[in-house]
């Protein structure tokens, strides 16, 4: 028996049958995924893209803005369309291009988002392109109004491994090459942090093994994934040492970052991300918060062990949602009180605690 025989055909047969009937009669095609693209974001969104090229279509990822440096080691991302470059020095402003491709999409192929509105503004031109769209995801309840076809699979590990499962049931295990097999690695790596978080299904492992069959270089992946610029290890530093509050009675801790701090450490995109897992190392700390301020609102990050659910506090407290353990928001206020307001909300969530 091969590899891709033993992997599980976890999506429906008729979804498949509808994505297959619309990707046959569409040419163009645009894929999308959420604002401040993570690493599933970009693995997903670029594979399903060389996947559907290497069937012949004229395909565009458009990313709502700008992925983060720490993911420039993912191939093939520079050469995508930016909705919103905010005029990062060095990025090329593809606005009007963005735009062009967004009404001339004949279907879309959006992934990683449960909800047009994650994909940032861009959300309100794609919505308005009455064409076909085809969601592949992993995250909780899907708005299934907004889609098509709803791929949706909270089971897996990423939605870049529903885009491996995707290419086998479509019957195309056999366009995966070794650039396709990266970008859905990345993403997998990422989104589970190197394989600690959701990824208990013996599935993911052997999907992972399908991946490896291509001879990318996984060693090296993981090792670009943790390299990062000086000025990040010193912000680092910076908020373990001197920013780091606890609330020992709910098991909690927490930082912020205002914008003279981002300033001082000359903070660039992607630069404090995953600062939030790091009090969860803490003995003894079960959930964990970062405010960062941005120029309109504060940026909210939550994380958790164990059954304490962060989305629901993201969704209850701060405009947004996300998975159990791992949440974000927007808060509409300042810093100082985006942090009480995580203080006086953990009292609520208190029977989620571990004993
Ligand atoms: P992060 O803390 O890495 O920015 O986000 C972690 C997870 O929380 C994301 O994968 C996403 O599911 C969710 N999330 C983050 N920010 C938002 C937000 O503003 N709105 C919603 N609905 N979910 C978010
Ligand atoms: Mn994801």
């Amino acid at each position: 028996m091969t590899i891709q025989e033993s992997i599980e055909r976890i999506i429906d047969a008729e979804k498949i049958e509808a994505a297959k009937e619309i990707i046959g009669r569409c040419n163009k095609i645009v894929v999308c995924t959420h604002m401040s693209p993570d690493g599933d974001a970009v693995g997903s969104a670029l594979s399903v893209a060389n996947y559907l090229r290497k069937k012949g279509k004229e395909v565009q990822v458009v990313f709502s803005d700008t992925p983060g440096e720490n993911l420039n080691f993912i191939p093939g991302l520079r050469d995508e369309l930016v909705f919103d470059t905010q005029n990062q020095p060095g990025v090329r402003n593809t606005r009007e291009e963005s735009l062009k491709a967004i009404r001339e999409a004949e279907c879309f192929v959006i992934t990683d988002l449960n909800v047009p509105s994650r994909m940032g503004d861009m959300h309100k031109d794609v919505m308005k392109n009455p064409a076909p769209k085809i969601l592949i995801d992993h995250h909780l309840e899907p708005e299934a109004d907004s889609f098509d076809v709803v791929i949706s699979h909270p089971e897996a590990s990423a939605a870049s491994e529903l885009i491996y499962t995707f290419m086998l049931q479509m019957g195309d295990d056999s366009l995966l090459d070794r650039q396709i097999a990266t970008q859905i690695y990345c993403g997998m790596m990422t989104d589970t942090g190197q394989f600690i978080f959701g990824s208990s299904r013996p599935q993911v492992y052997l999907i992972v093994a399908r991946l490896l069959q291509e001879g990318f270089e996984k060693e090296k992946l993981h090792r670009d994934l943790v390299l990062e610029p000086e000025r990040r290890t010193r912000l680092k530093g910076y908020v373990l040492q001197q920013k780091l509050q606890i609330v020992s009675d709910c098991k909690a801790a927490y930082f912020s970052l205002n914008k003279a701090e981002l300033k001082r450490f000359n903070h660039q995109k992607g630069d404090s991300e995953g600062f939030v897992n790091m009090p969860l190392d803490i003995i003894g700390i079960q959930v964990s918060a970062f405010f960062r301020e941005e120029k309109n609102f504060v940026k909210v990050s939550l994380r958790s062990k164990g059954d304490f659910p962060v989305n629901l506090l993201a969704q209850k407290f701060y405009n947004g949602g996300g998975h159990k353990n791992a949440a974000g928001g927007e808060f509409l206020g300042n810093l100082q009180q985006a942090e009480q307001l995580f203080v006086k909300a953990l009292p609520l969530f208190a029977n989620y605690l571990e004993k």
